[in-house]
């Protein structure tokens, strides 16, 4: 058997043109989605993250705030910050951007983020109201993966979903959407691991959503035939040569490349449908947070 290839790309593009029709409908009555980055100081890897959004919201036609406080910031001047940006009206959506300083609470900030405008799902009451089954801002990349699987046509209701990764922005929600869409859900974690359990685990899953943040984690025995399987995984690992040695760059350093955490050329081998690292989850994420941004501007605009 040869898998499907989920095609994140393609599925990214399709949702960006829905927004774009979207924004610009809202556009014709005067009304702008926008988003806020929140970013304390200049952490690399937060700025790389900022940047994608910005240019996301570019393509989509939202206006873009960037809100970016000195690193050395007490927390009451970014709580002041995030008032700030409650109460603007072009601000449909904030997405604080971690990791913050030291001297800065996650909390603090995220308990301040108006709940209407906390667009990745990370206030406490949003969260609550994901737990519930109610409407809420899906967290963007468990969205992404529910989003991929309703394209493909799976059929949730009493399917054997095993989540691997029990993080609070990606492993748990996806187990806790999924739930909600009546799934058979079971998350599967580090300490499954470390009890030798995992594979008992994922071999019973119809879908399997991997999200742990480890290369080569699951391999092709550990997945059901016909089984779905969505990587969420990034992983930078070196490029090796036919003798398993790094290959190396033109200044002698190891080339390195982007995989996710599932052994994808063999597991393509069992698996019905696969989605790749890269072209997979990533670019349906980007678009599942304009997805949220734009639900949270009607909302603040009473359109359903
Ligand atoms: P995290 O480090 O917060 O959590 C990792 C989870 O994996 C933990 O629950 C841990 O228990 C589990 N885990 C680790 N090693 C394991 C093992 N050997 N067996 C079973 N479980 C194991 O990471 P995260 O923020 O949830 O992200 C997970 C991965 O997804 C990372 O590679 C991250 O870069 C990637 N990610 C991708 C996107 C995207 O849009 N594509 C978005 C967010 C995160």
């Amino acid at each position: 058997m040869s898998a499907t290839i989920i095609d994140g790309n393609k599925i990214g593009e399709e949702i960006k043109q829905e927004i774009i029709k979207e924004v610009e409908a809202l556009k014709a009555k005067g009304i702008a989605p926008g988003i806020a980055t929140l970013l304390v100081g200049d952490n690399y890897g937060a700025k790389m993250y900022r940047g994608q959004v910005e240019k996301n919201c570019a393509e989509v036609g939202f206006t873009y705030v960037n809100c970016n406080p000195a690193e050395s910031s007490t927390e009451a001047e970014v709580v002041e910050e995030v008032k700030k940006l409650n109460a603007d009206k072009s601000v449909s959506g904030i997405l604080p951007l971690r990791p913050f300083p030291a001297q800065i609470s996650d909390s603090a900030i995220i308990n301040c983020i108006d709940v209407n405008k906390d667009i990745d799902c990370f206030h406490p009451s949003n969260m609550g109201k994901l737990v519930l089954g109610e409407p809420t801002f899906p967290p963007a990349t468990p969205a992404a993966c529910i989003e991929m699987l309703d394209r493909l046509g799976v059929d949730f209701t009493g399917a054997e979903i095993v989540v691997v990764g029990h993080s609070n922005i990606v492993g748990k929600p996806a187990m806790l959407i999924a739930l909600n869409r009546n799934a058979t859900t079971s998350n599967v974690h580090i300490f499954t691991s470390q009890k030798g359990n995992t594979k008992k685990h994922t071999l019973g899953a119809d879908i399997l959503i991997v999200a742990a943040g480890k290369a080569g984690l699951v391999t092709k025995d550990m997945v059901k035939p016909g089984a779905i399987v969505i990587d969420v995984g990034i992983n930078r690992v070196n490029v090796l040569d036919a003798d398993g040695k790094p290959v190396l760059n033109d200044k002698g350093k190891p080339k390195t490349k982007t995989v996710g955490d599932v052994d994808f050329e063999n597991v393509k081998e069992v698996a019905s449908a696969i989605s790749p690292v890269p072209g997979g989850v990533g670019s349906v994420t980007n678009m599942m947070l304009m997805k949220n941004a734009l639900r949270a501007c009607k909302m603040q605009h009473g359109i359903s």
